[in-house]
């Protein structure tokens, strides 16, 4: 059977250049970059090569970057550790009502050990009101957490604008990049009011496993983990050199072939959005298709049940998700699109898919079919038809 694999918000194949470049750190030079000999030594030079590599891709010092163990990670040294640090100044933080839980779950942790935090609300289309932020800022708010683009939807968020606005009330932003990095051309010289940044190998093509956080010079963080001296203590533990030169590898080829991956996934997603918008009714559209990342679409067929969609589309191997891959498990409709002012019913009947570049016109031809097929199957033996 056909596998159309449309679930790459969730995560992506590694790519076979990777594969390649990391395998040599399995068995070979395979050194603790810590140790005082030849193979250690080895082992720090590539580490470091790959940073300095990661820090010219996203035009910052190699000293601000810093390998973690993941995305969720990152968010929760990043998010954590600015709080702390900055809790003498006042203890107001913001975030907004669409994150993912690496970071909605880190505020929620805050506010139980007495941060007053802050969410802002966004508009139908799921962006950011920015008015309503500001209306949020007060004297005492130390630290802002907004996310680059919605895992979701794709919808992607003023980041620049709320920067510019946490600069001028000396505020600490961070943002959660793990949707765009590799997606987006993200340039840190120009973006110069970021002050905290993450993103993930797993949805660049490397490993499930490896994170990366930047922290601007200057900006400083209370460590939330304590061991060694790895990572300028911020993130301890043996590094995983392996992960890291593969999450350097694949984000230098997600950058280097950017323009084609972006012409070829657009063109395919937006495809895709006409033939939707096209052969179903009864449906609403959930990205912002002229203001999103342009691998995704999420659709609501009204009244029926994603998870029954999802099951259906599987067994014809094809492979979508409802809300986040992480609330799966979870029969909660999705906090994003409640936050855009959906009804259950509606946040209940969405599905989101996700491309790559390995999918290919055939590949959304099919799901089309596929997903006809499914809706008229479903939407037969549904109440709500
Ligand atoms: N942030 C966003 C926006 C994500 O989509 C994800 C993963 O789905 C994460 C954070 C968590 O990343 P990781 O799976 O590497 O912990």
């Amino acid at each position: 059977m056909k596998t159309v694999y449309l679930d790459n918000n969730a995560t992506t194949k590694v790519e076979d250049r990777v594969i390649e470049v990391m395998s040599d750190y399995f068995s070979n030079i395979y050194g603790n970059p810590s140790s005082i000999h030849d193979m250690g030594f080895e082992a720090r030079e590539k580490l470091e090569e790959a940073r300095e590599k990661i820090a010219q891709l996203l035009n910052c010092k190699s000293e601000e970057i810093f390998f973690t163990g993941s995305g969720t990670e990152s968010d929760n040294i990043a998010i954590k550790g600015a709080a702390y640090k900055y809790q003498k100044n006042g203890n107001h933080i913001i975030t907004s009502k669409i994150e993912h839980h690496a970071v909605l779950n880190s505020f929620k942790a805050l506010e139980k050990e007495g941060f007053n935090v802050s969410y802002v609300n966004v508009d139908k289309n799921g962006i950011i009101d920015i008015d309503h932020f500001k209306s949020l800022i007060k004297d005492n708010t130390i630290f802002v957490s907004i996310m680059h683009a919605n895992n979701e939807t794709g919808a992607i968020q003023p980041i620049e604008k709320i920067s510019d606005i946490c600069k001028g009330n000396n505020i600490i932003f961070h943002t959660d990049a793990v949707q765009t990095t590799g997606k987006l051309i993200i340039d840190l010289e120009k973006m110069k009011n970021i002050d905290l940044l993450t993103f993930s190998g797993h949805k660049i093509h490397a490993p499930k496993g490896i994170g990366v956080l930047f922290k601007r010079k200057g900006v400083h963080l209370k460590p939330i983990m304590h061991g060694g001296h790895h990572e300028r203590k911020i993130r301890p533990g043996t590094e995983n050199v392996p992960y890291i030169i593969g999450i350097a590898k694949a984000f230098e080829i997600a950058q280097n072939e950017h323009d084609k991956n972006e012409k070829h996934i657009r063109e395919l997603r937006d495809y895709f959005y006409n033939q939707i918008i096209g052969n179903f009714d009864k449906i609403i559209i959930n990205t912002p298709i002229e203001n999103s990342v342009y691998n995704t679409l999420n659709v609501s067929f009204k009244g029926l049940e994603g998870e029954s969609i999802l099951l259906t589309l599987s067994e014809k191997g094809i492979m979508a998700s409802s809300g986040s891959a992480c609330t799966s498990d979870s029969l909660d409709p999705s906090h994003v699109l409640l936050a855009m002012g959906r009804d259950h019913l509606t946040a209940h009947g969405s599905i989101r898919f996700s491309l790559s570049k390995y999918i290919s016109k055939e590949d959304i031809d099919y799901t089309i079919d596929i997903l006809k097929e499914t809706i008229t199957k479903i939407r037969n033996i549904s109440p709500y038809k």
